[in-house]
């Protein structure tokens, strides 16, 4: 009931941004000019509290500096713990917005209550001290996992049912026990705990509205620069989600929290009526002798001329600053994944009784003496944050103690951290009770890295840990990926069958939740490189992922023919991709009228109005639509930016399709995907309406380079080209099939970069055209026109970054800067003039005859061959 009425605030807050921030600013501004009210009634008896005089003494000013470095270490030590949630910086900068926002809200409240702010430079250290920075990050960590601004506004309302009912709790006895402070009657404590008090709430006024708002909005003006999954992005809700409940507070603290507060409430009324009866008089004579003080503040003049005290608290902070951002594991820095510093640091090869390590928690021995134990310095901080790291270390200093600890069944290489320890002797030890596991592994202090992979082997056993779910469970998705091949390997036919099925030092944080579940591994797969290729005078090195020998020497060749001809041109002809529903109605007649309403520029001015508000990209084209019996086939066909688009078809159709139902109640929905689309099947009606992209590109190659590169003739390849490409497809009853080989060009260059390569069936349609050519008919003039190109440069696998660096290779990675979709546009004239370059070369071997004997030589292990004669 509590967690829905956060729930419920949070969506209201994200969905409103601009009106919170407003109305909060408007709040500030109207409680800053009110300050009179303060001089005209008693808010509360904290107005009593006395200035704090301006001289201090010297043991004053020792204190105080001591606080003020304690606060400063304090504050850094929470930016370390930062590293735990992800970012080190992103998460860090929302955390020192709530405290620069909850400074600036304090101050008013406290202007507002017409106190002194010369008190403030003495509270302040202990301010900072209140502030815990890891709430306000976990909230900007759930909206930070989304992929759309509707997630954002889900995200955030999920995380303030999470973590709003504990902050509640937490800023009540916070404030309730340093109110206890303002009763002490010592006169400096009562003004900083008054100062505190109101910089709790303050604090946490701002994080249930203003730090949301703000949150919500800059995530929606941020993505409106960003292409595909925006860069912010950190990791999968479900992670996030699996990680806050993993850490949700322990109910028996929260119990004793709620007693706590209740029990203070009591004392603070009891104390608060008594002080009201006795001390009227001396409030009055204390409100005077305030407003005189306060005519001559010297608050600005203190900040110019700089003490020796502050002198060394910049130091500190400055100091500390410098090790945060430069000394602290700079191999996290470029990583804004939850995941990602464990991934990016390419581990050493590990010794295997490493990798069986317990992971078992022991009393931790004293540090040991080792000449090699960078480890065992380690702060408690790193944690599963370098967990591969410290397992390298480790066993390193693993082997020197293993020696000298014989008697002690692990040996703990962290001092008193609650890292995770390793097993001396090389026998694993019994796994412990699946109640004990579970204990272990929800207990936030400890979590996974403390179960053996035997233990967790069991949990997924007993379905305590899905298996589906292990690399967000565990504390690196690498040991999750490691333990599901354990597990599957022994019910293979052969154990070691995974063996050269690489699972290392990838990074899964892009994979997970988006391109591939039940991960057991990567495929590598050779990379060759074609080209250049000159494109519309422009020059592209194609990558081409493939493991067919002589196809990348193959289409290298005609990229040459090409280059020495002066390149190929290329146009764009069509740019939609679609998506084709079926729906059914009562009887043909009504899914006629439905037909005929559809296609009335009404009709398909309310539908495109429906669809397009799915996506910033998606716009609605056309509806072409079928009709079979009571069956009916709308075919959205709509522009997708630079993205491939079939999410966001299916995305806007699914909305389009909600409109038509609401003025055709009677329509039923049988598949947002009706075959009429069609994806990943041949069919004519991609290749007569066009589906993605519709390309073409020619080029006229001299009879010289005919002759010379291709070996071949321009009347042998005409000839061939006829009796091939168009008689030998049509005899064959192909669909789109008249060309020589143009889906190995496209298989191998969408591996390379990241495209769905299901859709080579309907991209690699493509028609070759071949004619003489030039004053006496010896050139020749060819052209591939392919009308369903289904590609893209955003979404998908084009977010991994190998994939990523093949597209970099064409200058074509991500959102066009120019116009959205030019990119992808670029993308599918280079698989055209590549197909293209294919073609010329593949159908000069055939034509000469040289095909069987290049694949012999290079598309054949050598081992096999018989020696033959040359
Ligand atoms: P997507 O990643 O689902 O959507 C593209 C995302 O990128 C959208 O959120 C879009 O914003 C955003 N974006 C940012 N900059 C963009 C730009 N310049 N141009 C276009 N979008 C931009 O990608 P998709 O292409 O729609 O879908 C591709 C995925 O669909 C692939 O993983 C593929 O395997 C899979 N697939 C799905 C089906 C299916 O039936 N659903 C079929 C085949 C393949 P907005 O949110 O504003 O649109």
């Amino acid at each position: 009931m509590l967690a829905r009425l956060f729930r419920l605030h949070g969506l209201l807050v994200a969905s409103h941004p601009w009106e919170v921030i407003i109305g909060t600013l408007t709040v500030t501004v109207c409680l800053m000019s009110m300050n009179s009210l303060a001089a005209s009634s008693q808010m509360c008896s904290w107005n009593d509290c006395p200035k704090v005089e301006e001289k201090s003494h010297s043991s004053d000013i020792i204190i105080l500096t001591i606080t003020r470095c304690i606060a400063i270490v304090y504050i850094y030590f929470q930016f370390k713990s930062l590293r735990q949630l992800g970012s080190k910086y992103i998460l860090g900068i929302a955390g020192l917005f709530t405290v620069f926002s909850s400074f600036v809200f304090s101050t008013v409240v406290i202007h507002f209550f017409g106190k002194e702010l010369t008190g403030l430079n003495e509270a302040l250290p202990f301010f900072l001290l209140l502030i815990d920075l890891s709430k306000a990050c976990a909230l900007a960590k759930f909206a930070l996992s989304s992929n759309s601004q509707e997630e954002v506004r889900e995200n955030i309302s999920q995380g303030m049912a999470i973590l709003g009912p504990t902050f509640t709790l937490d800023a009540l006895v916070e404030c309730l026990v340093i109110g206890i402070g303002t009763m002490s009657g010592v006169p400096q404590l009562e003004i900083m705990c008054c100062f505190g008090c109101m910089s709790v709430l303050a604090n946490y006024f701002v994080f249930m509205t203003f730090f949301p708002a703000c949150v919500s909005l800059v995530l929606e003006l941020s993505r409106e620069s960003r292409e595909g999954r925006p860069i912010w992005q950190l990791s999968h809700f479900a992670r996030v989600l699996a990680e806050e409940e993993d850490n949700k507070p322990n109910p028996v603290t929260q119990r004793v929290k709620i007693i706590m507060s209740l029990g203070l409430a009591l004392v603070h009324a009891h104390t608060r009526l008594a002080a009201e009866r006795s001390g009227q008089n001396r409030t009055e004579e204390g409100r005077m002798e305030k407003r005189l003080d306060s005519g001559g503040t010297v608050w600005p003049m203190q900040l110019s001329s700089m003490d020796l005290e502050q002198v060394i608290t910049l130091a500190l902070a400055l100091l500390l600053a410098v090790k945060y951002v430069f000394f602290e594991q700079p191999e996290t820095e470029s990583s804004l994944s939850l995941m990602s510093p464990i991934i990016s640091s390419p581990p050493p090869q590990k010794p295997k009784a490493a990798e069986d390590c317990c992971r078992r928690e022991f009393p931790a021995p004293k540090p040991q003496k080792t000449t090699n134990n960078t480890a065992a310095t380690n702060p408690p901080s790193s944690t599963a944050v370098s967990d591969s790291k410290l397992s390298t270390e480790a066993d390193t200093a693993f082997t020197e103690k293993a020696a000298s600890a014989e008697n002690s069944p692990c040996v703990s290489l962290f001092g008193e951290s609650p890292a995770p320890c390793f097993p001396v002797s090389s026998s694993n030890p019994e796994p412990r009770s699946q109640e004990e596991c579970m204990t272990i592994l929800s207990d936030p202090q400890r979590g996974a890295r403390f179960l053996s992979n035997a233990e967790v082997m069991n949990l997924v056993a007993s379905r305590n840990i899905l298996n589906y779910k292990l690399e967000a469970v565990l504390e690196t998705p690498e040991r999750g990926v490691a333990i599901r091949r354990e597990m599957l390997s022994s019910k293979l036919p052969a154990a070691s069958a995974l063996t050269y099925l690489p699972y290392k030092d990838y990074d899964y944080s892009k994979v997970m939740g988006t391109c591939c579940e039940n991960v057991i591994g990567y495929m590598p797969v050779p990379v060759g490189v074609a080209g250049p290729l000159l494109l519309d005078e422009k020059q592209f090195h194609i990558p081409m992922a493939t493991t067919e020998g002589c196809l990348v020497a193959s289409t290298n060749r005609g990229c040459r023919a090409l280059s020495l001809s002066g390149g190929c041109t290329s146009s764009i002809l069509a740019d939609s991709m679609t998506r084709g529903p079926v729906v059914r109605l009562p009887s043909a007649c009504r899914a006629a009228e439905v037909k005929v309403w559809l296609e009335t520029p009404d009709g398909f001015s309310t539908i495109k109005e429906a669809f397009e508000q799915t996506s910033r990209f998606a716009r609605l084209e056309k509806l072409f639509v079928g009709l079979a019996g009571r069956n009916l086939y709308i075919r959205f066909q709509s522009q997708t930016g630079d993205a491939m688009g079939m999410n966001m078809l299916s995305k806007g159709s699914e909305q389009a399709l909600h409109r038509i139902k609401q003025l055709y109640p009677d329509m039923e929905v049988l598949a947002v995907s009706g075959n009429y689309c069609t994806d990943k099947k041949s069919a004519a009606i991609n290749w007569i309406l066009g589906r993605g992209k519709s390309a073409v590109c020619e080029a006229t190659i001299p009879a010289q380079v005919v002759r010379e590169v291709l070996k071949s003739s321009t009347a042998a390849l005409v000839e061939l080209n006829i009796n091939k490409n168009l008689v030998g497809s049509a005899m064959a009853g192909s669909i789109g099939g008249f060309n020589a080989h143009a889906a190995n060009i496209v298989a191998a260059i969408y591996i390379a970069c990241g495209q769905d390569p299901a859709q080579t069936v309907g991209s690699s349609n493509c028609i070759t055209q071949m004619e003489s050519a030039g004053p006496d008919g010896e050139d020749l003039y060819i052209s591939c026109t392919m009308p369903s190109i289904e590609l893209g440069t955003v979404g998908g696998g084009t977010n991994l970054p190998p994939q990523q660096a093949c597209l970099q290779m064409l200058g074509v990675q991500g959102t066009s800067p120019h116009a959205p979709g030019e990119n992808a546009r670029q993308l599918a004239r280079v698989v055209c003039g590549t197909v293209l370059a294919g073609e010329l070369s593949l159908m000069a071997a055939l034509a000469a005859g040289h095909l069987v004997k290049s694949h012999m030589t290079h598309n054949r292990s050598k081992t096999n061959l018989p020696q033959t004669p040359a």
